[in-house]
This record gives C-alpha cells, structure tokens and sequence, in this order.
C-alpha cells in the first residue's frame, strides 16, 4: 500500500495532465483538489479534512501545515483519534505511506500539529485585521450585525458575557476562538473576547482554520451560547 492517494485521472489524448506538480500543491487545500486517503482509518476526504504530513531527506517528519512542502506527502484525518494512532511508533502507518523509514517523537509531533493549527486560526484573523473585516467587542459587533459572517468566542469568555452575546447577536453564528490574551497579542490589541468576522473574502479559510483545531481536539473546547 505504498499509494496513498487514488490515480489521478487519465489524461485526454495529446494533451498533458492538468498543471504541474508544483502547481497542485500549491492547490492543495483548494476544495475542488482530489481526495486524499487517511494513513489510518483509509477514509478518502478532501485535503482541508486532513493533515498533511512531509518527510524531510534524513527521514525527519514533520507536520505541513499548509499542504504545500515538496515531495510526497502522508495525509491523516483531522481527528484526534486518527492523529494519536498515527503517531504512535507502532502504528507504521508513516513508514508505509512513505515507503521509507520515519523518524518522529509522537508527542512532540501532535504538540507540532496544534501548535501550527493555533498559529493558522490567529494568522488568518491578522490578516482579517488588516483588512479591515474584523469588529473587535460585543457592542460594535451588534451594530454591524447584518454584515457578520459569524462571531467568534473566545473560550474564556464568561457564562455571563456568553448571555449577554445571546442577546445582542440574536441568530448569529459563533464559533469558538482562542483565549482573550491570546487573541489580543495577536492582534496587537487589549484582551478581546468577541470578535465579529465580516462577510467576504477570508471567512471561508478562518472557519476551516478552526474546524480544522475544534476536529483535532485539545486546542479549544468549544463554548455554547
Ligand atoms: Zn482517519
């Protein structure tokens, strides 16, 4: 089972496959990109459901977080099931896909893999910052609420701010974001615990980027309102 992705398909007479190499890994975490199958549970997804794992020359593993490092690359569900049983040495599952041998410490690697899926959600809500498409605070989130994409909580946010947000932000989507420190260093900005994402570009990477934490468990728990 050295393959670990299902046969591109044939290409039409006289003419060369679609894009190069290059190119489709740069795609990679485009939508419309071909499924990939988890070295573990064998389910086939598309690759923003999986991580995306690279091995370096010497045999070094290392997690890819935007699916774009060269050569082949080992591809595991976002779960926490599938990342732990992955990442266990005995598993095997990396030295077969690879057809070569893997030299990786599991919890280093899983400290690896929420690290850089933490450091992707506050990177996309930088970008979003500079843009211009975020509302920092509950009161000025209300008042473009019919512009929000959605509104995410910090998880440290109280039982008590949760209420008044309910209130305020009636029937607006929330997802869970990371704690109120952690977002305002990011950010450059005091501690902030609700953040309203406006509609347009971006808003589909940030909530991939967080399906992407909530799924491999751990990073956040996800709060309620
Ligand atoms: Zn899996």
């Amino acid at each position: 089972m050295g393959a670990i992705k299902p046969p591109d398909p044939p290409a039409a007479p006289g003419k060369k496959k679609r894009g190069t190499k290059k190119g489709r890994r740069r795609a990679a975490l485009d939508h419309d990109e071909p499924f990939r199958m988890c070295i573990v549970c064998r389910a086939s997804k598309v690759p923003t459901e999986l991580l995306r794992f690279a091995r370096s020359v010497d045999g070094g593993l290392g997690f890819d977080v935007a699916a774009r490092l060269p050569g082949r690359g080992a591809w595991v569900c976002t779960s926490k099931a599938c990342l732990e049983k992955s990442t266990d040495p005995k598993h095997g599952g990396f030295a077969r896909a690879f057809d070569a041998a893997v030299v990786f410490d599991g919890p280093a690697l899983r400290v690896q893999v929420r690290a850089l899926l933490n450091a992707e959600v506050l990177a996309r809500l930088g970008l979003l910052r500079r843009q211009g498409d975020l509302i920092l605070g509950r009161d000025d989130a209300a008042r473009r609420q019919l512009n929000l994409a959605f509104v995410g909580l910090s998880v440290d946010l109280s039982e008590n701010s949760l209420h008044e947000v309910k209130e305020s932000l009636p029937g607006v989507e929330t997802l869970p974001l990371p704690s109120m420190d952690v977002i305002g260093a990011a950010l450059g900005v005091r501690p902030v615990g609700v953040v309203g994402v406006l509609k347009g570009h971006g808003v589909a990477g940030l909530k991939t980027a967080i399906a992407r934490c909530i799924d491999v468990a751990g990073v956040w728990s996800v709060p309620t309102v």
